[in-house]
């Protein structure tokens, strides 16, 4: 006998659910369910959110972050410039710096970090634009705040290398991130108190 199952719709909802990290089997089931049963689901507000996102938001040219147009908000902020630039791994490390208030400069994610194990090289990252920039904006101040495991070591090492004949200061945010973790998981006073006690890597 054949074993009933749920139309082939409410599946594929439920199969392209399943896709989105966090979202276990049965928890896309029960949104697909959800979305069929509730009047107020709005399932076509939800369809058109992930759609706006995926067509409209793109990385910032310039630092990374999200942005709807070709510059991002802080890279078009004048009071931005002349700052020091802020270099970090992911375009998600910036708004936890940016709410500490501790930081007034501009940023630049790499888009990872240097490691061997996932085959991240530097090509791999944006590392010749960071360089880029550091040459058209000649920032007073580069500012490392990189994770704080092996691979964020080896990264903050790979760009103080690179920069060691340049004219820039180049400092790394003080330790005391959690261990190994990215900045999105510490709180606003310890990723506060890492930024200004930052230490300066190559006088
Ligand atoms: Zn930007």
């Amino acid at each position: 006998m054949k074993r009933l199952e749920y139309p082939a719709r409410i599946k594929e909802l439920t199969a392209q659910l399943k896709r989105m990290p966090g979202i276990g089997p049965r928890s896309a089931e029960r949104i697909a369910l959800w979305m069929v049963h509730a009047r107020d689901a709005r399932s076509s507000e939800i369809a058109d959110a992930i759609g706006a996102v995926a067509e409209r938001i793109r990385p910032c040219s310039q630092c990374g972050f999200f942005t709807e147009e070709t510059v991002c908000e802080i890279c078009a902020d004048p009071a931005r410039s002349g700052g020091p630039l802020c270099v970090v791994e992911q375009a998600t490390d910036i708004l936890p710096l940016e709410r500490t208030g501790a930081f007034r400069g501009k940023y630049h994610a790499l888009g990872g970090r240097i490691s061997p194990l996932e085959h991240v090289g530097p090509d791999d990252l944006r590392i010749d634009q960071l360089m880029q920039r550091i040459q058209n904006e000649s920032p007073p101040e580069v500012i490392l705040a990189l994770g704080t495991g092996v691979e964020g070591e080896a990264t903050a090492n790979f760009l103080a290398g690179l920069l060691k004949a340049s004219d820039v200061i180049v400092s790394r945010i003080a330790q005391g991130l959690p261990a190994g973790g990215g900045l999105e998981n510490a709180d606003e006073l310890t990723l506060s108190r890492a930024l200004s006690g930052r230490v300066t890597v190559n006088s």
